[in-house]
């Protein structure tokens, strides 16, 4: 790596932060990264409680996210090995299921005609709304009025659209953007072949990228700063200057790769970044909530993923048909508002009528993260 090259600063170590810092050394520029938690890995990260290898919260890729597969290459974590691939299953507590098909959106469009839960009416719904998704939605339209536009049936939003917006976008449909879920519909369901395959990791959240992105950068000559807040940045004569607890460092360019709430304070001070605050100002966040129940040894899922059309919780992962312990089970409870205890014991309840064989949980344990 050439010692002259511009430095660059990467303020957060999630994953995208990390991504951006694996680009740069590809490019030949030094990236310093700062993370002000004291671990890497954000949003998506290994939790460990109570001697429990868990998750900040249970998550999945798609075979859509092609970048990001192909980043995990290059910093040596095989996705081959580390998920599950299936072709998108929703299956059902109730019995409702819909199996898509690996493969065009040909193929995506028989796995409809050929669904047993869906009648014909339901069926001509969702040839329509795909057929509408390939023009973008109006800017201001909701997931709600879209549905409404192309006259989807109750049957569909129940089973087919509400569970994949809210869970892609976490966020209910009254307050969805259309032009959002219609682009993520677009890249699965008419995207290429295998980009709506369901990729469900077999190893924590940590050893999927963060950890062996940040044993590839020290091997490159990047530098991680676990543990470091960068409290404000600056302009300066030659880049800018980062206010860190040590003093002032100096770098050609700055990235923020924190989530939109961290970035005004870090920002406040650069001059014509007036309006991307104002406009971050205005997002509002919501929780997702996993419920971790050990259910014991002997308990098992039908499938290691499934959906609860109720919504309490949205989806269940058997953890120990994905290489977790035998037993434990995370649902997730997706745009959750209420209270933890309640959403606790709402969702241990509703597992518990869905499959009457479990037991009462062994352990249960609750995060939430928005
Ligand atoms: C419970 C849950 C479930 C999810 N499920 C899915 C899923 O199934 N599929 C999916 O695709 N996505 C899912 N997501 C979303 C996904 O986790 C995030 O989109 C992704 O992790 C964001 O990564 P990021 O690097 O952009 O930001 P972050 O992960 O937020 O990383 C930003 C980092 O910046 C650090 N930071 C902040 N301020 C400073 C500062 N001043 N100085 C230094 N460091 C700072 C933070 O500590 C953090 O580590 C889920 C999110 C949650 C919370």
């Amino acid at each position: 790596m050439n010692a002259d090259r511009p430095s660059v600063a990467i303020v957060g170590a999630g994953w995208a932060g990390l991504a951006c810092a694996v680009e740069c050394v590809a490019r030949g520029v030094r990236p310093v990264v700062f993370e002000a938690a004291p671990q890497i890995g954000g949003r998506a990260r290994a939790v460990e409680l109570d001697g429990l290898a868990l998750d900040n919260g249970q998550h999945i890729l798609i075979g859509g996210y092609v970048d990001t597969l192909a980043m995990m290459r290059t910093v040596g974590a095989d996705p081959d090995r580390l998920f599950d691939r299936l072709p998108l299953s929703l299956r059902f507590t109730d019995g409702f299921e819909l199996r898509a098909r690996s493969g065009s959106p040909w193929a995506q469009a028989l796995a409809f005609m050929a669904c047993p839960s869906l009648t014909w009416g339901d069926r001509l719904a969702a040839m329509r709304l795909m057929a509408a998704i390939r023009r973008a939605p109006a800017a201001d339209e909701t997931v709600t009025q879209m549905f409404a536009r192309t006259r989807q049936t109750d049957t569909n939003v129940r089973y087919l659209w509400a569970p994949l917006c809210i869970a892609a976008l976490n966020t209910g449909l009254d307050d969805a953007s259309a032009r959002v879920f219609a682009q993520v519909l677009r890249d699965t369901l008419l995207g290429r072949a295998g980009a709506s395959d369901v990729l469900l990791p077999r190893t924590d959240l940590g050893q999927l990228f963060p950890v062996p992105a940040a044993a590839w950068l020290t091997r490159q000559g990047g530098q991680l700063r676990v543990g470091e807040r960068v409290r404000g940045i600056s302009p300066n004569a030659d880049g800018f200057a980062l206010d860190v607890a040590s003093g002032p460092e100096l770098f050609a360019q700055v990235v923020v790769a924190t989530s939109p709430h961290h970035v005004p304070a870090l920002i406040g001070a650069l001059p014509g970044t007036e309006r991307i605050a104002a406009e971050i100002a205005c997002l509002g966040y919501e929780q997702v909530t996993t419920v971790f129940a050990d259910f014991g040894e002997g308990a098992r899922l039908p499938q290691a993923m499934m959906g609860f059309a109720d919504g309490v919780p949205h989806w269940i992962f058997d953890r120990g048909a994905l290489g977790g312990p035998p037993g434990l089970m995370a649902c997730v409870v997706s745009a959750a508002d209420a209270a933890r205890d309640d959403t606790e014991r709402a969702v241990i309840d509703a597992v518990r009528r869905a499959f009457p064989s479990l037991p009462e949980p062994r352990r249960v344990r609750t995060l939430t993260d928005r």
